[in-house]
Parts: structure tokens; C-alpha cells; sequence
């Protein structure tokens, strides 16, 4: 059972009967996710974090090695990809070699769904997933479910660098509806006690609710929050412009599935006062990275491998800036062989060492989506204009939304204090920053829409790229 199988009947159940649903299926993820494959895993990766340089590159040569074999014996894409370009698995022996076959594109997955499932594995064994994908077209495939426990080992790893442990209670701030919209009253809070887990959806998020929501967080010890970065930072700036105060903060927010902006990690950490830690990560659970003690992004070799493509000459710090290209290495029934993600990674400089000791290869920051960037009149690409807004206190959400060159508008969701010199202020800034030719606008909403399945864009072109 799913959210989307049962959503016509959720919404008008009692609540006795969601809390009931929320725990079924918790119950039911938490089998997938935390079973023995899980703990084995977990436990692997608290060891195998702490590899030395070559231990990490002969562990990702020999999966490579395994991995191709397989997908050329059993994955009828890939047999004939590899047979069409003359190649066989000898021909590729490790990372190094990887570059013989070309970028897997969501297009290609799409075009070729049937023959990137594994012969030699029953389909009815497997989970079928799809992500909603930021263009509106969907993208499906399957997951072996001892990738989807090694995925939540990945998860569980980075967690317990910083002393949580899996019986801990946590708030979960999500885009799904376990509360429905429509619902006026609170409870505005779901329970999934199979997880240790409380649900709140962004939906219910409003300065009219906020009130009743930050008294349940007061009631209970959470002791860390999960969730996308602009779920938080929602509550954290509805919260302060209510004049509440939550007494009981949790110690760690843990965020993923979407790139935190400088000012959402600010405010958050303001308010809350917690530790504030990031993840990176795909929905096709090909790669990913998770920052370390010192908030430091490293790969996680152990779950496939991260290329930098098309990367830009080295920076004056020795970092380079390319398109996120990954490998997967825990579900053979659904490779992703350079599988191209639809990010631009920014990689610190390789010969750079991280004050924790870990030897994996470190990212700086995941810039944005390839597609979402604005041009400017010097035909530079912009991914990111967080740091436009740092010094704008007065601004709750902003998005920037390029409809033709030349120009950009701003659209923005206003803190009552808001006035003309912060319009002001962001105009410099961008002058300042991104171009002084670039005609500014701003549109002022109540609230920023977001994407089918809840995540927040801060930069939207609406511009064909085949005309540029
Ligand atoms: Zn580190």
C-alpha cells in the first residue's frame, strides 16, 4: 500500500484511521528498509568509511568490474549498447575505463524501460518507483529491495556521525499528504509510530496554523528533525514572524532531497539553534554524498560512483565544476551506468585533505538542476542567487524566473516588515553580482508553488533552450 493507491479514501477517513494507515505503512517501509540487509550494511559502512585512497579506488574498480559483467550477461540495453560499440566487460576494467560507454539520459531510461531490467531477476520481487522530475515528465524503474535497505544504510550512516540512533523520535516535514489539505482543526501532525516518526506536510505550514503546530513540537522531545531544507525553513520563518518560540529544539536537523540556499540553512539554524546537516542524493539511488562532522560533503564510494562531466578548467581553489554523472552499484536489477542525473556538482580540489580523516572525494556544493539557470546579458549561466538574498532579512521565499533574456523576475513571498529599500537592496545586489544589465522585476505572492512532488525551485527559466 502506497499514498497513491489509497488517495482518494485517505483524505475522508477519521483520523484514528490515517494515524492507522501512517503505521501500516511504516511498518511495511520499515520490513524494506531496516531488515537484516540493512543492519549488514550499516555496519559494513561504518568501517569501510575510514578506507584509505586505495582501498576506496580497488573497491570501486572491482564493482565496476562486477557490475558491467552482469549488465552485459543479464541486461538486454546494455548487451546490445556494448555490442554496438564493440566492446566487452574486459574492455572495462574500473573507473578509469568508464568513459568507453556514452551518458545514460532520462530519455534514454524512458525510451528503453523493458531492456534495463535484469533477466535473470522476477520483476515481482522488485519495487516499482518513479520520480515526477522537475520538466513534468515522469521517470519509472525499479529497485531491488536490498538497494532500498542499503540506501537507508547510506541514510543511517550519515545520521549516526552525529550520535542519533535509530530508536530516537524524530518530526519528518513532508511534501506528502498524510494530512489533508482541506483539514482546518488540528491535528495537523500524523503518526507513523512504526518509524518513531511524526509527519507534518508542508501544506499546513501557514501563519493560521502555525500556532497549533509548534505547541505539538513543544510537547514532544524530538530529537532531531528530518526533511527538504524549504519545509524547515518554512517553519523556522512562520514561527519567528508569530513571535513563537519552540523550547525543546531538536539538536540535529537533518536535510536532503533538494539543495539547500545559504539563507534557508541560516534561518533554520536561528531559530532552531541546531545542527544543521546536509545530504545529497538521487530518487534513482545511483550515487550520493553526505557530509561529514565538519560539513564537508564526501561521496559515498560505497554506493556507486560519482563523475564529474564537462567539468570547467579549476577554479583559484583547485575546484572544478561539472554535470553529476553516477553509477550505481546496489541495484543490478535496474542499472544506471553513467547515469546523468540532472545536476551541476561543484568538487573541491582533489588534493585537498578534510580535517575528519575520511578519504572520499569531497564536494563543495551541488549548484542547482542543469536546466534551471538564468542567462544573463554577458551570456554567463547563473544556477544559484541565494547569496542576493543573505542580507534581506525581511524576505520569507524567493524565485527567480528568467521568461525572456535580458531580464529576470523576482518573485517574492514578503515578511510583514518588507519595504522599498529591500527592493532596493536586492536590485544592487543583483547588479552587483549577477549583472548590472539585467532588468529586474518583482512580483510579490503569498506563496511560492511547488512541483509535483513538493520541492521548491529557487531558479525557473522558462526560456527554450534549443533557441538559445
Ligand atoms: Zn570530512
Amino acid at each position: 500500500m502506497n499514498f497513491l493507491d489509497i488517495e482518494s479514501i485517505y483524505p475522508h477517513l477519521p483520523i484514528f484511521a490515517q494515524n492507522a494507515l501512517c503505521y501500516g505503512y511504516g511498518l511495511k517501509e520499515a520490513r524494506v528498509r531496516f531488515g537484516k540487509a540493512f543492519r549488514r550494511k550499516l555496519e559494513e559502512l561504518t568501517l569501510s568509511e575510514h578506507w584509505s585512497e586505495g582501498c576506496i579506488e580497488s573497491y570501486q574498480d572491482e564493482k565496476i568490474r562486477e557490475l558491467i559483467e552482469y549488465a552485459y550477461e543479464n541486461v538486454p540495453y546494455y548487451h546490445n549498447l556494448m555490442n554496438s560499440l564493440k566492446l566487452v566487460p574486459a574492455d572495462i576494467r574500473g573507473r578509469k575505463n568508464l568513459y568507453k560507454l556514452p551518458v545514460l539520459t532520462k530519455e534514454d531510461v524512458r525510451q528503453n524501460f523493458d531492456g534495463l531490467v535484469s533477466k535473470k531477476i522476477n520483476k515481482r520481487r522488485l519495487i516499482l518507483k518513479h520520480t515526477s522530475g522537475t520538466t513534468g515528465k515522469s521517470l519509472h524503474f525499479y529497485m531491488q529491495p536490498s538497494a532500498v535497505a542499503f540506501q537507508w544504510a547510506i541514510c543511517w550512516r550519515h545520521r549516526m556521525r552525529f550520535g542519533v540512533e535509530r530508536s530516537d523520535w524524530h518530526a519528518n516535514f513532508t511534501g506528502k499528504l498524510v494530512v489533508p489539505p482541506a483539514q482546518t482543526k488540528p491535528p495537523y501532525w500524523r503518526w507513523a509510530s512504526s518509524m518513531q516518526q511524526a509527519l507534518i506536510n508542508m501544506h499546513h505550514i501557514t501563519p493560521s496554523k502555525i500556532k497549533d503546530i509548534i505547541c505539538f513540537l513543544n510537547r514532544y522531545n524530538f530529537k532531531f528533525y528530518t526533511g527538504y531544507p524549504s519545509i524547515i525553513h518554512t517553519l523556522a520563518v512562520t514561527g519567528k514572524d508569530a513571535g513563537l518560540t519552540i523550547n525543546s529544539p531538536p539538536r540535529f536537523v537533518f536535510t536532503g532531497a533538494e539543495n539547500i540556499l545559504d539563507y534557508q540553512r541560516q534561518d533554520i539554524q536561528d531559530y532552531l539553534g541546531s545542527i544543521l546537516t546536509d545530504t545529497y542524493g538521487c530518487t534513482e539511488a545511483c550515487g550520493g554524498a553526505s557530509q561529514c562532522p565538519e560539513f564537508v560533503y564526501h561521496e559515498d564510494f560505497e554506493f556507486g560512483i560519482m563523475e564529474c562531466v564537462d567539468p570547467s578548467p579549476a577554479d583559484k581553489n583547485g575546484r572544478i565544476k561539472g554535470k553529476i554523472v553516477c553509477t550505481g552499484f546496489a541495484n543490478p536489477a535496474f542499472p544506471f551506468i553513467r547515469y546523468e542525473v540532472g545536476d551541476i556538482g561543484i568538487w573541491e580540489d582533489a588534493a585537498k585533505m578534510c580535517r575528519c580523516g575520511r578519504k572520499a572525494r569531497m564536494l563543495v556544493n551541488v549548484e542547482g538542476r542543469i536546466d534551471d539557470y538564468v542567462i544573463t546579458p554577458e551570456n554567463r549561466k547563473i544556477m544559484r542567487f541565494d547569496y542576493i538574498f543573505k542580507g534581506t532579512k525581511n524576505v520569507k521565499e524567493a524565485q527567480i524566473v528568467q521568461e525572456k533574456l535580458g531580464a529576470v523576475k523576482v518573485r517574492i513571498v514578503r515578511r510583514p516588515q518588507f519595504g522599498v529599500q529591500d527592493e532596493d537592496d536586492i536590485s544592487r545586489q543583483i547588479a552587483k553580482w549577477i549583472s548590472p544589465k539585467l532588468e529586474v522585476t518583482f512580483e510579490y505572492v503569498n506563496e511560492i508553488e511547488r512541483g509535483n512532488s513538493g520541492k521548491f525551485s529557487a531558479v525557473v527559466s522558462k526560456i527554450k533552450r534549443d533557441a538559445l
